[in-house]
This record gives structure tokens, C-alpha cells and sequence, in this order.
């Protein structure tokens, strides 16, 4: 079958949503941008008593949540070693507190809204395919078990069987870990935020957010909105809004397929090569698989446009499936699409009042781990423009470490 560049996750068959028509005047808060920060953060902002406007340029979840690999990973971005190097161990264990915050209120959205997202939680598998590599997830099993965080170590021999396949060299084993069906919790929240008064309106692009003696004017293609405060849940996207952005949060392109349904193979979803490629078989049987963008000659670095597909990407997705494990030989490859990504230098997102701008948030520049993130994210936010701030934005996602003002 060939390929189409949609995602699977965006069928429109499977997310009926409702926008609201018309621009209201004014809004307590303008929360940009639809995606699965947008709509954590509108939904936290309604439950606290507030009445949010969400605008969003396309449909929800058209950005990166609608593009993503569909994981939900625990802990850090960088390597638990890393994060140790650069931030110490109470830096880096709250950094995990927060993921585990969010995975625990995405239980409990799920389950109080009826949200059926296809949430699986699951363990999580990083396979080594270099010396190099079997090393450092070695290391960082040791060291998260040191850590009090629960791991085990896989060789060759245990990888071989649980993999049917020789390429692995061993793997790090996270019993902590999940998967979903990001666009459908998108939707899912937004249906909940709606419910509980908040004003979610789609095909409106924000054009410009100017601070007046009170509060802001939002400029969008449908006319002016006011607010008293305005959060900035634009990823990739945010330095078109906030120049002072540019290069701080830097877009990138990735790229998925999505096979057809196949005999189950894997009881757990899996990373390879450091993480950059990933995948998660889906109780369908469907394996959604990505990364590989270290084949195309800019690493697609700075690339904005997710209309197109990049072949040396697809190429190198197809093969190494196809190649690494004998029963996907023939695999079929359904759906195949890029998204962009937000990374920053130190690949921790950047989430609080922006510095020295009082009443504008942003929580952004996830360089590719939004899904654990967005959902404490959303809620610290909320809570700060509400008045209060009983959730604890760990110190490495502080906006002030990049803010230029
Ligand atoms: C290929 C790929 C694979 C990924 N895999 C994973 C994964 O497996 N697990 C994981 O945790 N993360 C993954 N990510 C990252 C994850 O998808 C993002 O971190 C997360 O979705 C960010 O959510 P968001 O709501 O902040 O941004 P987005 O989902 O990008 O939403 C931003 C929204 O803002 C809208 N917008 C922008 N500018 C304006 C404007 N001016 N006016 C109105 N609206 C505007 C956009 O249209 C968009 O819908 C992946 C990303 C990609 C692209």
C-alpha cells in the first residue's frame, strides 16, 4: 500500500470537535496554540474558576501533539547521567517528580472525563546498538537504581529473546512508562475545559500580543480579543509571537510511519540509538515508529514545514524496520508523517511567567518530550495566573536561564 504524508493520529473520523464561532471581546486569559499544552492548560485554568479563550491557527492537535510517536516517558530528557552532570540529583529527581505528576493526573483526567485515548501504561525499552552505547545504558541503569528508581539491565543474550532479533547489543529497562493517542486526549480535554465554560475556537491565527496599561490586546486574522493575561502554547512556533525566542527554541522536523496491524511482537515500547529512533506497538497491532532524522543532511534543523516528507528519512524508517526484525519483513507502511519540534539548548522545556513580562506564560521548547510535561505544565500555569502555586516548576525548565528580555 503506499504511503500517504497524514497522520494517523489525526483521521478525522475519530476527533469530532466543536469550535466555538464567534470571538468573544475580552477573556480573563488567551491561551494560543491547541495542542496537548494549549488544552492542559485551558482545562486546569476553567477547573480553577477562570474563563479561558483557546485559539488556535488550524485544528486541535494540528501541531506536533497530532504528529508526535505517541510515548508518554518518564524522567528526564537528557540521560539520567546527564541530567546528574548538569543539574545535581535534586534537580534531576524533581524533574522526574514532575513527570510522574503528570502521569498520574493523566490517570485521573482520563478516567473522571471518560477520555478514551487509548492510554496502555507499559515498560519502556532503550536498546544499545554500538559498544559505546551498551555502556552508557549500563551506566544509567546502576545509576538510577542507586538513585532509588526502579530499572533492570538487559544483555544480549535477554534482548535477543524478548526481540526476536541479534542487532541489540543490551537495554535498559523502565517499568515505568506509556502510550496513548495524543490527539484523542487532546480532544478529550478540550470537551472537558468546554464543559467546565471555556471558550475553545479553532482556525483563528494570532497575529500579535500587545501589552496595554492593563491587560493585552490579541490581534488574530478574526479580529481583537483583550485579556488579562495571555499564555504562549505555541512550541515550535513560539518566536513568530516572541522574536526574543528566536534560536532559543529551535524547530525540527521528525518523521513516522505507522505499518498496518501485525502480530503482536513487543510487550513493551522501545527507543534505539540513544533515543533517537522510537516506537510503540498499539494494541491494534499497528507499530508506529519514528526518528531516523539524522539520515537528511540538515538533520532537518530550522525546518518548519510539515506538509512534506523527507525520503532519506522515510527510506531509513522503512529499512531499519523492515531489517532489524525478521517478522516485519513485509510489513506494510499505512501512514507516514512529519511534525515539528521545539528543542532547546539543554533540552529542557521552558515553562513559568516570562521575566520581566508580568501576566504572559509560556510553556514551550520541549525538544521532543511535551506529552510528560504538558499536563503538570498546564496546571502550574493555571495555578499562577489563578493566584497560587502549590505545583513546583522544577528549576531547569525556569524561563530566566534563556530569557533576554
Ligand atoms: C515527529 C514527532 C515525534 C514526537 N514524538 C514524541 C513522543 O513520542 N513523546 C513525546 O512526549 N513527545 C513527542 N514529540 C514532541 C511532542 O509532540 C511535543 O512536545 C508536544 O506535542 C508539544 O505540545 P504543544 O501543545 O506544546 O505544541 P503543539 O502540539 O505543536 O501545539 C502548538 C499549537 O499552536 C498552534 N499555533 C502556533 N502559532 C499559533 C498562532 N500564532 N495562532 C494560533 N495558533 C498557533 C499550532 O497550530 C499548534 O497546534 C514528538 C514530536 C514530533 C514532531
Amino acid at each position: 500500500m503506499t504511503s500517504r504524508a497524514v497522520s494517523f493520529w489525526l483521521n478525522p473520523q475519530e476527533l469530532c470537535f466543536r469550535s466555538e464561532q464567534a470571538l468573544p471581546d475580552r477573556a480573563d486569559v488567551v491561551v494560543i496554540g491547541g495542542g496537548i499544552t494549549g488544552m492542559s492548560t485551558a482545562y486546569w485554568l476553567s477547573h480553577l474558576g477562570l474563563t479561558p479563550v483557546v485559539l488556535e491557527r488550524g485544528e486541535l492537535a494540528c501541531g506536533a501533539t497530532g504528529r508526535n510517536g505517541g510515548h508518554f516517558v518518564f524522567g528526564t530528557n537528557q540521560s539520567f547521567r546527564d541530567s546528574l552532570e548538569d543539574h545535581g540529583l535534586a534537580d534531576t529527581l524533581a524533574l522526574w517528580n514532575f513527570t510522574e505528576q503528570s502521569a498520574q493526573l493523566l490517570r485521573e483526567l482520563t478516567d473522571q472525563h471518560n477520555i478514551d485515548c487509548d492510554l496502555r501504561f507499559n515498560r519502556l525499552a532503550s536498546f544499545a546498538i554500538t559498544p559505546a552505547q551498551a555502556q552508557a545504558v549500563q551506566e544509567s541503569c546502576e545509576l538510577m537504581m542507586s538513585h532509588g528508581l526502579a530499572a533492570e539491565y538487559w544483555d544480549r543474550e535477554r534482548v535477543e529473546q524478548n526481540t526476536q532479533c541479534s542487532s541489540f547489543l543490551a537495554a535498559a529497562i523502565e517499568p515505568h512508562h506509556a502510550q496513548l493517542w495524543p490527539a484523542k486526549l487532546v480532544v478529550g480535554l478540550a470537551k472537558a475545559a468546554q464543559h467546565l465554560h471555556a471558550h475553545i475556537q479553532t482556525r483563528v491565527e494570532v497575529q500579535a500580543v500587545t501589552r496595554q496599561a492593563e491587560g493585552f490586546t490579541i490581534t488574530t486574522n478574526q479580529g481583537q480579543i483583550q485579556a488579562e493575561a495571555v499564555v504562549y502554547a505555541t512550541n515550535a512556533l513560539t518566536y513568530h509571537l516572541l522574536p526574543t525566542l528566536k534560536g532559543v527554541i529551535v524547530p525540527v522536523r521528525g518523521q513516522v510511519i505507522a505499518t498496518a496491524p501485525t502480530a503482536q511482537l513487543f510487550d513493551f515500547d522501545w527507543g534505539v540509538n540513544s533515543g533517537y529512533e522510537y516506537a510503540i506497538q498499539r494494541q491494534d497491532g499497528r507499530i508506529i515508529f519514528g526518528g531516523m532524522r539524522w539520515k537528511s543532511p540538515t538533520k532537518e534543523i530550522d525546518i518548519e514545514d510539515d506538509s512534506r516528507l523527507e525520503p532519506l528519512v522515510s527510506e531509513g524508517l522503512k529499512t531499519f524496520l523492515r531489517n532489524t526484525f525478521p517478522p516485519l519483513r513485509d510489513v506494510a507502511i499505512e501512514y507516514e508523517w512529519t511534525g515539528i519540534m521545539g528543542f532547546t539548548a539543554d533540552e529542557n522545556p521552558i515553562v513559568g511567567e516570562l521575566p520581566g513580562r508580568p501576566g504572559e506564560y509560556i510553556s514551550a521548547g520541549y525538544t521532543g518530550h511535551g506529552m510528560p510535561v504538558a499536563i503538570a505544565a498546564g496546571r502550574a500555569i493555571a495555578e499562577r495566573i489563578a493566584g497560587s502555586a502549590q505545583t513546583i516548576i522544577p528549576k531547569p525548565f525556569r524561563p530566566e536561564r534563556f530569557w533576554l528580555g
